[in-house]
């Protein structure tokens, strides 16, 4: 263990739809077992409170058990019995709450995308408050996660406090302001809520219907810390063109909001352990990473005839974000090119996701072609072996809360093209920008979210590729050697949190 920085020991709940990698979809899913183990291991308690989704991966929970005592929790005006299994998940301890409801909300096949995941999300939210009440535990921090677990802030503050969990602070930190779960208001009630008490436009009422309630805009106004993912996304959510409407609320609250840049799981994400990858390599020796590159030519059956052709990968859920058309566009100009091109894309909600669809055709128009491949699925293990192939990675998108895959990206030795959005701006800084300290330049960044644009980065990710192999070899170096672990990001969140302690601590002196 290390020492944490504040000196005491804090006691952490995380109250998660995702968690890594047992019940992931994306980014939220690693930040929470990214962050929690790096608080971990500086001394504190940390614990994590998960749906138990029938389709989340169980092998992967340690000693998972059922308590003798199941907790019952409060949803449309009755008490509804829920299981509880305890099991440790990379050396974390996690609560999994199986709800005894007749609409079986996490067995569903799918984390996401039911036409009742305002219910499913309420519903497990004041759960987890409930088994927090019961098990008698006296957190000093609950921290939530975007919509699915924001309703935990105003459930705190107007029922449980009075009820006598008390002890906490609450963190809310939002991945991405797309996704604010707003409903019709009166859908609020369902978990205890006061529906009268919150729909009003200081509260939980969305900003562009009076009739609707806002999760996200809830717990931005119900929690003692806000914070979303990297710094130049709070800037950006604060302005009317990234605030997703809410940037008003944002603004109201901008003493307690705060962008801190997430990190990557460095243990998960290590080419020089990394078992899934054909041959593990280092930053002092990276030739294992051509045979990475082979590895993955034979199994996705395209041209293994010249080692030095630059292999470009995107891997992504394919929805508006990431700049669908741009990655499209980045598959042809990559062959006129004389480069590969893989894609591995998949889509969270497929009946509802066209930009996937369009996809579809060019994955068959692909199927047999010698240079690109489009996998459009969620492949997990063949990620890893494609970060490890791949020479750059492309990450076009129209907007990036922060961004796992160019730090992943970097940390394998594939130089990032990137759009110089949230934060991708905050982690990927030109080769060619005189103005970058040359020590800090490790990718290729463009502004406009145009072809031409898009085109003129990679094609100077190209020219360096091809005339200068030397230098491309200590850029790979560089950006392998960057530190993107949590050990920063985390020590920031500690410090927010042990403020926050300490303030409402004085103020209850007083
Ligand atoms: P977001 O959270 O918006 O999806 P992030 O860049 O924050 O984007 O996180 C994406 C994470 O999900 C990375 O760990 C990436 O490797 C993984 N990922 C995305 N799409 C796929 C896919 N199709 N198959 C496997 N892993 C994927």
């Amino acid at each position: 263990l290390t020492s944490s920085t504040t000196g005491e020991r804090l006691h952490v709940i995380h109250i998660a739809a995702e968690m890594a990698p047992v019940a992931k979809v994306g980014g939220l899913g690693d930040v929470v077992t990214g962050l929690s183990k790096a608080l971990q291991k500086k001394g504190h308690l940390v614990e994590i409170i998960l749906p138990k989704y029938d389709c989340m991966r169980h092998e992967l929970v340690r000693d998972l058990k059922l308590l003798d005592v199941p907790v019952e929790s409060y949803f449309d005006g009755h008490l509804f019995k829920n299981k509880i299994w305890v099991g440790t998940v990379e050396g974390l301890p996690v609560y999994f709450i199986e709800p005894q409801h007749p609409s079986r909300f996490f067995s569903r096949g799918q984390f996401y995308g039911e036409r009742d995941d305002f219910k499913r999300f309420s519903f497990f939210s004041r759960a987890a408050l409930e088994l927090l009440l019961q098990a008698g535990k006296r957190p000093d921090i609950i921290h939530c996660h975007d919509w699915q677990t924001a309703f935990v802030a105003p459930l705190y503050w107007d029922l449980y406090v009075a009820k006598g969990l008390n002890s906490a602070r609450i963190c809310f930190t939002c991945h991405n302001f797309e996704y604010q779960g707003a409903a019709t208001a009166s859908d609020l009630e369902s978990c205890g809520l006061d529906v009268y008490q919150l729909n009003r436009p200081d509260r939980m009422q969305d900003n562009s219907a009076k009739d609707r309630v806002n999760p996200v805009k809830g717990a931005i106004v119900f929690s003692n810390i806000v914070t979303t993912v990297s710094p130049s996304y709070a800037q950006e959510v604060r302005t009317a063109q990234g605030g997703q409407g809410l940037h008003g609320t944002l603004n109201s609250h901008s003493k307690k909001f705060v962008g801190i840049l997430n990190g990557i799981d460095t243990d998960a994400w290590n080419p020089a352990t990394d078992p899934l990858l054909e041959v593990q390599y280092n930053s002092s020796d990276i030739e294992g990473k051509a045979e990475n590159k082979e590895a993955l030519r034979r199994q996705l059956g395209i041209s293994s005839a010249d080692l030095r052709q630059p292999l470009v990968a995107c891997i992504t859920r394919l929805v508006p974000q990431k700049g669908v058309h741009l990655i499209r566009h980045a598959i042809y100009r990559t062959l006129e090119l004389g480069g590969q091109f893989v894609l591995l894309g998949s889509s969270p909600v497929p009946q509802i996701q066209e930009s996937c669809r369009e996809f579809e055709d060019i994955e068959n128009h692909f199927r047999t072609h010698e240079h690109a491949r489009l996998l459009l699925k969620y492949d997990e293990s063949l990620a890893h072996l494609i970060y490890a192939a791949s020479d750059m990675f492309i990450i076009p998108s129209i907007f990036e809360p922060c961004g796992l895959t160019q730090m992943i990206a970097m940390r394998y030795g594939a130089i990032p093209i990137v759009r110089k959005t949230g934060g991708l701006n905050d982690s990927v800084f030109d080769v060619d920008d005189d103005t970058i300290p040359v020590h800090f330049r490790n990718g290729f960044t463009f502004l406009t979210a145009d072809e031409q644009s898009f085109s003129n980065a990679l094609e100077r990710a190209f020219h360096h590729y091809k005339h200068d192999a030397d230098g491309w070899k200590q850029l790979v170096q560089r950006d392998m050697r960057i530190d993107f672990s949590w050990d920063t990001s985390s020590l920031l969140y500690e410090e927010l949190y042990a403020k926050s302690v300490a303030r409402a601590r004085a103020a209850n002196r007083t």
